[in-house]
């Protein structure tokens, strides 16, 4: 989003069906790109790939819901049309294996010409194109796509090109859990879209089958902070799940001594070949874990005392000897919103514990995020840290092709579909999250059109989609005031003003404000605003010296003139904006 490089918008205000951000976005990865989108893919992939398990596409998680912008599409993703012949899809051709007489074949080649007078009403029935339903004309193309669930952000990847040393890094330290030792808790930094989510849960599940292999007792526990982004929460969390492994735990072990204590009731000498000298001790065992059963009290979503919470997860890990990994993703999450609480109280656990062990593996978008941290959590928590770098455009390439083999059918795509994405998706900060979400658009968007292939005009369209999406999302979700500044920019640039200073900005923005009975904030207060919009990419503002005058801002919009307008007016504040235009007047009045 910094894109504070942009040439001051020059576009025609009237000209409002071109978009400057996105327009010069879209031809700039080919002529800018130093990895031009055209370059041959490179071929010596992966040397360094970890030998991992087969992908295997079936076992995406399909709870990612996002709604897509049209539901008769997405029919086309269902896998029965090509499955099963019951679904296809009326066509031209009528079906002559299927038991029609040659007769029968006449009459409904001659109702399918539409000219012929007296056809046979079945016959039309059956044939007429008009009768095509909502969803035959999209069943009819050929499915783009095999499966197009690996694209979605919710599929974890089982083979993660270019992240082979971050995994390495993570392996090596954890592999003490796997020898009952406490591992050095861990920091993952980068960017979005570098791999730290996939890379961390693949991780987890390989320490986790390993520890079953070897029958080691090491968990691993991964929470989203984004989501569960309190300390009751994130307490309440592992507390919760703990309880429900030791009850698990219990029932195994009650089985086995019931069955035990049942044979012995029959035969006595069954216990000498057990740990038990007696059946008196068998049932006494027997009895205490039922009461340890009957203890653990789930935690309820809310109404604890924090120390509650907290004790109940300390006594529920600490049940029996273990090592445990605390995965905390979008870590920078929780701190922003509740503070180092958490992390301290976590991180001083390990001196309390008995029994059991945890380190906590901490993830994080935020490079910075550790200067908000008390300096004893920071330490304990930074004791290993792990980059995770952008990819570059040829990185992208190779991960998007490792997913488009098992997402897209054969020969789907054009060779530059690849190679731009990657260009487009390795300029937004080498995010592979990017990278994919432009593939699948792509692939939707030719799907739509009914295309039989994936071409590079589908790319751009699609990184238009999505970039409007994003800008759509990010207008919608101002403050009021913020709306009420960006308004004053799309009126003035609108009657054809360029280099919009940030004093024609305050007179439109009092005016408005006064107009909607809101408060008018400061000059100043209103500049700062203006930077925020630059910072979201949706002005472009340089500071330019007017000599002795002083100093001003020009700025001018970076995003779709006509989309925007129409975010801010749905605002319902801002809707009730009738007539804009004397607000612009009166620019020329001061
Ligand atoms: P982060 O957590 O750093 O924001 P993710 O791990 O969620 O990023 O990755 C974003 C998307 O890109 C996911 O769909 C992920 O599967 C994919 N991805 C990231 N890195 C790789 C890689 N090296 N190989 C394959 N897919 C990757
Ligand atoms: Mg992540």
């Amino acid at each position: 989003m910094d894109e504070g490089e942009h040439a001051p918008n020059e576009t025609d205000p009237g000209d409002t069906d071109e978009s400057p951000t996105i327009d010069s976005e879209t031809s700039s990865p080919s002529s800018t790109d130093d990895q031009s989108p055209r370059d041959p893919p490179i071929d010596q992939t992966t040397p360094n790939d970890l030998d991992m398990k087969p992908s295997n596409p079936g076992d995406s998680s399909s709870t990612d819901s996002r709604p897509e912008d049209s539901l008769p599409t997405d029919s086309t993703e269902t896998e029965s049309p090509t499955d099963s012949t019951e679904t296809d899809p009326p066509t031209d051709e009528t079906p002559t294996s299927t038991g029609t007489t040659a007769s029968e074949e006449a009459v409904a080649a001659q109702s399918r010409d539409r000219s012929s007078p007296g056809v046979d009403l079945d016959g039309v029935v059956l044939d007429d194109d008009d009768n095509q339903g909502l969803f035959d004309d999209l069943l009819a193309g050929e499915p783009i796509f095999e499966n197009k669930e690996v694209l979605r952000p919710s599929y974890t990847p089982h083979e993660l090109p270019h992240r082979t040393d971050q995994i390495n890094r993570m392996a090596t330290i954890l592999v003490s859990a796997l020898r009952g030792e406490t591992p050095s808790n861990i920091l993952i930094y980068g960017k979005t879209g570098t791999g730290k989510t996939a890379s961390a849960k693949f991780v987890s599940q390989e320490l986790e089958s390993t520890s079953k292999k070897y029958d080691v007792p090491c968990e691993v526990e991964y929470i989203n902070c984004e989501v569960t982004d309190t300390q009751y929460r994130v307490l309440a969390q592992l507390a919760n799940t703990f309880i429900e492994k030791n009850q698990a735990v219990i029932d195994d072990r009650l089985g086995r001594l019931r069955e035990l204590a049942s044979t012995a009731d029959d035969d006595p000498g069954a216990l000498e070949s057990s740990a038990f000298t007696s059946v008196e001790e068998l049932t006494e065992t027997i009895e205490r874990l039922e009461a340890d059963a009957e203890e653990m009290e789930p935690v309820p979503m809310t109404g604890w005392p924090t120390d509650r919470v907290y004790t109940t997860f300390f006594d529920a890990v600490d049940y029996h000897e273990r090592v445990v990994v605390i995965m905390l993703d979008e870590i920078d999450k929780l701190v922003e919103k509740s503070g180092d609480d958490t992390l301290y109280n976590l991180s001083r656990m390990n001196s309390e514990l008995n029994n059991s062990r945890i380190s906590i593996m901490g993830i994080s978008n935020d490079l910075k995020f550790t200067d908000f941290l008390d300096p004893r959590v920071k330490s304990s928590l930074g004791e290993e840290e792990i980059v995770f770098p952008p990819y570059d455009a040829n990185q992208l390439r190779d991960i998007l092709q490792h997913r488009a083999d098992i997402s897209f059918k054969t020969d789907a795509l054009t060779d530059d579909v690849i190679p731009l994405c990657a260009a487009f998706a390795a300029q937004e900060h080498g995010d592979a999250r990017r990278a994919l979400d432009l593939l699948r658009t792509a692939g939707e968007l030719a799907e739509r059109s009914q295309a039989e292939i994936v071409a590079e005009s589908h790319v751009r369209q699609a990184q238009d989609k999505i970039e409007l999406d994003r800008v759509v999302e990010v207008v919608r979700t101002l403050p009021t005031q913020s709306k009420i500044v960006l308004f004053a920019v799309i009126l003035l640039e609108k009657n054809g003003v360029h280099n919009i200073n940030t004093g024609e900005v305050f007179n439109i923005y009092k005016r408005l404000c006064e107009e909607i009975d809101a408060d008018v904030l400061t000059q100043r207060r209103v500049t700062d605003l203006i930077s925020e919009l630059d910072m979201l990419g949706i002005v472009n503002a340089v500071v330019v010296s007017k000599g002795r005058y002083g100093r001003t801002k020009e700025m001018g919009l970076s995003v779709p003139i006509e989309e925007t307008e129409a975010v801010l007016l749905s605002d319902s504040r801002l809707g009730d904006i009738e007539n804009a235009q004397p607000f612009v007047q009166a620019r020329f009045d001061n």
